[in-house]
């Protein structure tokens, strides 16, 4: 099953793919909410520029997320407000606040039909109100609407909730079609089936030609190029698990735990009546071994809403940086004419409005605040080597050349239907036997810095632990930051 997104907007008739070489001011890399939105601002200003997806608009977190329009990041703001003071606090909190006004704006201006619908977000708490009170103290300093409740709408007793109104949610996916399609009309070119494997210079390649370009940004989630930047040591992705129902009450407020990767619950329309999302789980991407996460929430819902029906279950993921705030801006001191807009630690959606305004405003330039909270030269020492450490005896690089079989007795002796990390003479290897009993088999290497993948029982995929690529069964990409397929051994 696909993300309720999916299931109600259907395919789209496919973008081509690009065609040869071309020039353009900007080339965005990445058709998810930040690029399109960043391609209908500079076409805004009368900047050129072109969009190159690997898949297609909305395909990747865009299309997995639960659509919360909000500047209520669960509990972010006193933890801010400690971290990095009150202008930045404020910087973070106003931004964010303005992209939900923002949002409302343009869905009326442009006509863009995704279920936007105005509504109260909540961050509940089952453990005391202690945090809930900081977090409204802070809230408000940094010139937000926030009002504690002790009652909500929810099907269980909490002890108190943080209210910010007149947030939104929306659906996501809706929403970036249409502006796409509203950016292409002010000019842009976007570009679907087409993967960037790299960038020289100011040169993007792709299997199906290059753009040269005077701007080039890295809006594709986890950003492709290792060194420069060292994102890679600076982010971690995690993974939550969804469902959306029908036959639950209507709900109108977004609510999320104070608890990490605990329920959040929103209402949504589906085939005209009302539907109720649940998401859960915050697990690093690779790590989700143990499977069962859909299951369980199901039965989760049907302990409150025992008549409840599934429409959709699916999954996503996210980047997450050591300091809960994105890296938006210039992507490396050596090298100017490159952004990155990256580790939305699944606040994404009014965090991409700010991601588009910036960038905009940087490469037509115009003034942006020089010392952003948003910095991505800001570089926690200690959360990267943590990042790296996990990764160590994990990045042996070189991957196993020759064609093989693996001995018969091994392969039938696995399950079918799972995934399982084979060893053969020294080498371990990706093998998914299918239902008939036919093996898949990969280099159970990532392509990207080589670490070993693990096996996702929920969604049936190959999964790195350390940088959160992912491969189908049959080792094609499903998540960046790879940029190369998995290699097929069988
Ligand atoms: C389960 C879940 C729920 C969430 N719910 C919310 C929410 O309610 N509210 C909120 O604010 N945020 C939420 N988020 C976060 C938010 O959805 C994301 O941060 C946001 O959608 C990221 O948008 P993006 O454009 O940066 O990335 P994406 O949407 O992933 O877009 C990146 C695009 O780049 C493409 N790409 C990748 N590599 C290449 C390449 N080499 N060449 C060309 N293209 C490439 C991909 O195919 C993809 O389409 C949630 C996240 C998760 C995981």
């Amino acid at each position: 099953m696909a993300s309720i997104w999916r299931e109600k907007n259907g395919e789209e008739t496919r973008r081509p793919q690009l065609a040869g070489d071309m020039e353009t001011e900007a080339a965005i890399i990445g058709g998810g909410l930040t690029g399109v939105l960043l391609a209908y601002r500079l076409r805004e200003r009368g900047i050129a520029c072109c969009v190159l997806e690997a898949d297609a608009v909305g395909s990747g977190t865009t299309g997995g997320s639960t659509g919360k329009v909000t500047a209520q990041h669960g509990l972010i703001y006193a933890k801010l407000l400690s971290e990095f003071g009150r202008t930045k606090a404020k910087e973070y909190a106003q931004c964010n606040a303005a992209a939900v006004e923002e949002y409302a704006y343009l869905v009326e201006k442009e006509g863009i039909a995704c279920d936007f619908t105005r509504c109260s977000a909540y961050v509940y708490s089952r453990d005391g109100m202690a945090a809930l009170r900081d977090e409204a103290e802070a809230a408000r300093r940094l010139g937000l609407n926030a009002v504690l409740s002790e009652v909500t709408k929810l099907p269980f007793p909490v002890d108190g909730a943080l209210c910010f109104p007149d947030q939104a949610r929306f659906d996501p996916l809706a929403f970036a079609r249409g502006l796409a399609k509203r950016a292409e009309e002010m000019g842009a070119a976007i570009f679907e089936q087409t993967r960037v494997t790299g960038v020289e210079d100011m040169c993007v390649l792709t299997a199906e030609g290059t753009v040269q370009a005077k701007h080039v940004v890295f809006a594709c989630h986890y950003p492709i190029i290792n060194i420069p930047g060292y994102y890679f040591l600076r982010m971690s992705q995690q993974r939550s698990f969804a469902i959306a129902l029908r036959g639950a009450p209507p709900l109108s407020g977004a609510y999320i735990d104070a608890q990490q990767g605990a329920l959040s619950f929103r209402g949504a329309r589906f085939q005209d009546a009302d539907a109720l999302i649940l998401a859960a789980y915050d697990v690093r991407s690779g790590k989700n071994t143990a499977g069962g996460k859909y299951r369980e929430l199901l039965s989760i819902a049907r302990k409150f809403y025992p008549e409840c029906e599934l429409i959709a279950q699916w999954s996503a993921q996210d980047c997450r940086t050591a300091d809960e705030v994105p890296y938006i801006g210039r992507y490396s001191a050596e090298t100017p004419n490159w952004y990155v807009a990256t580790g939305f630690n699944k606040w994404g959606i009014t965090n991409a409005m700010v991601a588009a305004a910036r960038i905009a405003a940087m490469i037509a330039g115009e003034a942006v605040e020089e010392d952003s909270i948003y910095d991505p030269q800001r570089f926690k020492l200690l959360p990267s080597m943590k990042n790296l450490a996990g990764d160590a005896g994990n990045t042996i690089a070189g991957l196993a050349k020759e064609a093989f079989s693996l001995p018969e007795e091994t392969l039938s002796a696995l399950p079918r239907g799972e995934g399982s990390i084979v060893e053969h003479e020294g080498e371990k290897y990706a093998v998914y036997r299918d239902e008939s009993g036919e093996a898949h088999i990969l280099s159970s290497r990532c392509p990207h810095l080589g670490c070993r993948l693990e096996w996702n029982p929920d969604d049936r995929t190959w999964e790195c632990p350390c940088h959160g690529s992912r491969f189908s069964i049959n080792g094609e990409i499903l998540s960046e930051p790879t940029v190369r397929e998995l290699e097929r051994k069988a």
